[in-house]
């Protein structure tokens, strides 16, 4: 139930952290600690924790530009004029980099590397925050301000062996990017692009929508399609690694299309079905209805486009003229298509398969958030509410 007036992180902790939906997007710290009011930490976890309660002024605002609860949704629908069922889109294509140095390094198409180093360039942007890989299996969030640090950011290859004791510290494919934005102030960028998932892209409206730091300097926001993340202890231990007899070492690349695609040094590519992989999916997750980041400027993801073309679906005005601007300029290419017939039917098969996926991700969600709701003595738990495009408990 929502509660009349003003909420705290207290409300946070209970109806979001520990029911298990919390997604580390990372949104309420960042208000709170951008705003220099620091009641919030990170703990070793990766939760957002009180630090220093006494010094929370129960503003509320934590818990209103989290993307579990309700607060500003309808606020945030309305600004992106969202639609059922992946909200609104102008257009819908694959496309990918004109480089090939880009489309060497990048995860599909490298759209994202070279709108990226486009805005940069052309001075749209002055840094952008996006995951870079510290070492094989992990990957941490930075504020890229030269095109040479956007490449090092692209794709997620595998390019050293990883050592047997890092494959023991854990894998996971999420990056908190939501958090490095402060990074931003001392770096004195004032137009910030952020790449993120779709959990990330709704803190941030929400943010926008209540007109608050820091998601004042976000400029663009470019959308990545989100199934799941990954997150293990000890991935060699994983029965379908042993199912399919991959030794971690032997990785050069991990992708997520309609399967989880793992391509060896050798070129073979595994593909593992979605379902296999729920094992060593986060929780949170799972229990996320969140799937091809309705309001992003752009949205992106592999699903629906050939190998080595990125599925691009612009959202916003201001996606549509940043992307004919990199195209324009020579750093994007369209796939090569006959007709406008022939166009037509592209767009519209893409969309189907992108609804299909995004309605799996919302049936997944919400049985999920049943078993949450009816508890482990099968009664309701609290923050049972209303449920929308979003992932309210
Ligand atoms: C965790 C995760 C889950 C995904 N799930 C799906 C899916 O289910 N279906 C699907 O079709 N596509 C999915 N994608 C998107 C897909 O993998 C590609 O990122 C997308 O198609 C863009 O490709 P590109 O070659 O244009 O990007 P590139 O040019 O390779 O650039 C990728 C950009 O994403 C940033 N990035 C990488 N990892 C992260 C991260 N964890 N958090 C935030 N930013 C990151 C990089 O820093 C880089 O800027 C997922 C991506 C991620 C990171
Ligand atoms: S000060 Fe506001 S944002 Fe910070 S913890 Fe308290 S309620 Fe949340
Ligand atoms: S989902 Fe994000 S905003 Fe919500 S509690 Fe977790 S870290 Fe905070
Ligand atoms: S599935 Fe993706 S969007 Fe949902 S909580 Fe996990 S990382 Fe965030």
């Amino acid at each position: 139930m929502e509660k009349d007036g003003i909420w705290s992180f207290t409300d946070l902790e209970t109806e979001v952290v520990k029911k298990g939906i919390c997604g580390k997007c990372g949104g309420c710290v960042s208000f709170c600690s951008a705003n220099r009011i620091g009641a919030l930490v990170i703990d070793e976890k990766g939760f957002p924790a009180y630090g220093e309660k006494d010094k929370c002024l129960e503003c509320g605002l934590c818990y209103m530009v989290c993307p579990q609860t309700r607060p500003m949704r309808d606020e945030v629908d309305e600004e992106f004029r969202w639609r059922p069922p992946i909200g609104n889109f102008v257009d819908v294509f694959s496309a990918r980099s004109a480089s090939t140095d880009v489309r060497d390094r990048a995860t599909d198409g490298g759209v994202v590397t070279s709108l990226l180093i486009h805005m940069l360039e052309k001075g749209f942007i002055d840094g952008a925050a996006v995951s870079m890989a510290t070492d094989p299996l992990r990957r941490k969030a930075v504020v890229a301000t030269s095109r040479e640090e956007i490449l090092e950011a692209a794709g997620s290859h595998f390019e050293e062996s990883p050592h047997l004791e890092e494959v023991g510290k854990g894998y996971t494919t999420y990056v908190p990017v939501v958090k490095s934005i402060q990074e931003s102030a001392p770096k004195r960028i004032r137009k910030l692009a952020i790449v993120g998932t779709p959990c990330q892209i709704n803190a941030i409206r929400k943010m926008q929508a209540l007109q608050i730091a820091p998601s004042d300097m976000v400029t663009y926001t470019i959308g990545l399609f989100c199934m799941q993340c990954f997150e293990v202890g000890n991935l060699m231990e994983k029965a379908f690694m042993k199912a399919h007899k991959i030794r971690v070492e032997d990785i050069a690349k991990v992708n997520i299309k309609d399967d989880f695609m793992l391509t060896m040094k050798s070129g073979i590519t595994v593909h593992i079905p979605l379902k296999e992989i729920e094992e060593i999916a986060r929780p949170a997750c799972l229990a996320c209805k969140l799937f091809a980041n309705d309001y992003a400027d752009i949205s992106v993801g592999g699903l629906g486009s050939p190998d080595g073309y990125t599925t691009v679906m612009i959202r916003t005005i201001k996606g549509k003229e940043m992307f004919a601007d990199a195209l324009y300029h020579g750093r994007l290419q369209h796939i090569p298509r006959k007709s406008m017939d022939e166009r037509q039917r592209e767009k519209q098969r893409i969309v189907s398969l992108v609804e299909d996926f995004a309605e799996l991700k919302r049936e997944r969600g919400e049985a999920e958030l049943e078993k949450i709701r009816l508890g482990p003595a099968g009664g309701p738990s609290r923050g049972e509410g209303k449920t929308g495009n979003g992932s309210d408990g």
